[in-house]
């Protein structure tokens, strides 16, 4: 570990002083309600090369927005010039939430403003202790910032992409504060403890693992039913089952959320009424039949706007496609005047499902 800063940059006092200083901003971190919390030295990225891969193997799908900036991306320093250290945290979101037909993380208030405010209150406490700048970052720029946190010392990379922190599990959201103050650096998670395992690759339903820590998003049921803008291919859906927002299913089946998933304790992410508790298809059904009004109501600040109305009432219909029965056909007969584009071909794909496998038709 290096604590001796540069002679053109700002240091954080160096030496003790720098180490102090992240200690206390790691607590500060922790103060505002942050479950993980390590400083990074910012750098080249251990995982460019394998990231730049990921996009030729055309993982990405139509992600288009990951392919913008690649050369940013593959220096911690550069999106931001200045900036030397990152503090990365995470934020758990209840890993022994019930498992349902929306991801967990997605079922209460979107992550990324609360993240960001406090952040942001963390850089402020920064300056006024230490002078320098900052910039909060939570999927807000071209930054790996998995890729930070096992440099902070956070987790290791499963082989379900995901970091795994041996405390926490996979349940939280990351998200960092870049300073150009250099702090303290934490020793990077060089372990991997996945061993033998591979219960991940085993239990995706729609294969979209192809080899350990290499996921095709175009197979996978959270880009399908989040990311994609299109038609979801009819050889796919039966596959997503009763998934109508993202998939939990690789982190549930993993022995360290098993073991070390908490509760949630943040209230913005606990569920919002009109899902909680709800079975996939009485939900499947209130989404195809909402009108833009009660989406906006229900929806406000929810990350799962994301997907849009049109793309909720598309998942709805293949979710209804796979669990649903000859009661729901009628309420699909309607979706096939649905004015989004992509509802009545997904509605007529249901009710022919379901037809196919209604006795004495
Ligand atoms: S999120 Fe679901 S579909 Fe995607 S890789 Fe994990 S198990 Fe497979
Ligand atoms: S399920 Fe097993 S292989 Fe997959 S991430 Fe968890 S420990 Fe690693």
């Amino acid at each position: 570990m290096n604590t001796t800063a540069g002679s053109d940059g700002r240091s954080a006092g160096g030496g003790a002083g720098a180490e102090s200083l992240a200690s206390q901003l790691k607590a500060k971190a922790y103060g505002v309600g942050f479950d993980l919390a390590g400083i990074a030295t910012l750098g080249p990225a251990d995982t460019a090369s394998h990231f730049d891969e990921w996009l030729g193997h055309g993982y990405a799908g139509t992600m288009e927005y990951m392919e913008r900036h690649t050369e940013l991306r593959r220096d911690s320093r550069l999106p931001q010039p200045g900036m030397r250290s990152a503090l990365v945290v995470g934020l758990n979101y209840g890993g022994t939430q019930p498992t349902g037909p929306i991801a967990r993380y997605a079922r209460g208030d979107d992550y990324h403003r609360l993240m960001w405010d406090r952040l942001e209150s963390l850089g402020t406490w920064l300056t006024t202790q230490a002078g320098g700048s900052s910039r909060a970052f939570v999927d807000t720029g071209p930054v790996l910032e998995r890729d930070l946190a096992r440099q902070a010392g956070l987790g290791w990379f499963g082989k379900n992409t995901l970091l795994i922190n041996p405390g926490l599990g996979s349940f939280f959201f990351i998200g960092a504060l870049f300073t150009d103050l250099e702090l303290q650096p934490d020793a990077p998670f060089e372990e991997d403890r996945c061993g033998t395992c591979r219960k991940c690759l085993d239990a995706c339903p729609t294969n979209a693992l192809v080899a350990p820590r290499a996921l095709d998003s175009t197979q996978c049921v959270s880009y399908l039913t989040i990311e994609l803008r299109d038609a979801i291919p009819e050889t796919l859906r039966p596959k997503i089952g009763d998934l109508l927002y993202g998939c939990d299913i690789c982190q549930d089946v993993c022995p360290w959320n098993i073991s070390f998933a908490r509760e949630l304790a943040e209230p913005a992410f606990a569920p919002r009424a009109a899902l909680d508790t709800k079975d996939a298809r009485s939900l499947a059904r209130e989404l195809l039949a909402m009108d833009e009004e009660t989406y906006r109501a229900t929806f406000r600040n929810s990350a799962m706007k994301r997907a849009k109305l049109g793309g909720l009432k598309r998942n709805a219909a293949v979710v209804l496609g796979n669990v649903g029965d000859a009661r729901d056909t009628a309420l699909l007969s309607e979706a096939l005047t649905d004015a989004a584009p992509l509802v009545p071909e997904h509605a007529a794909w249901a009710i022919a499902q379901i037809a196919a496998r209604t006795p004495n038709r």
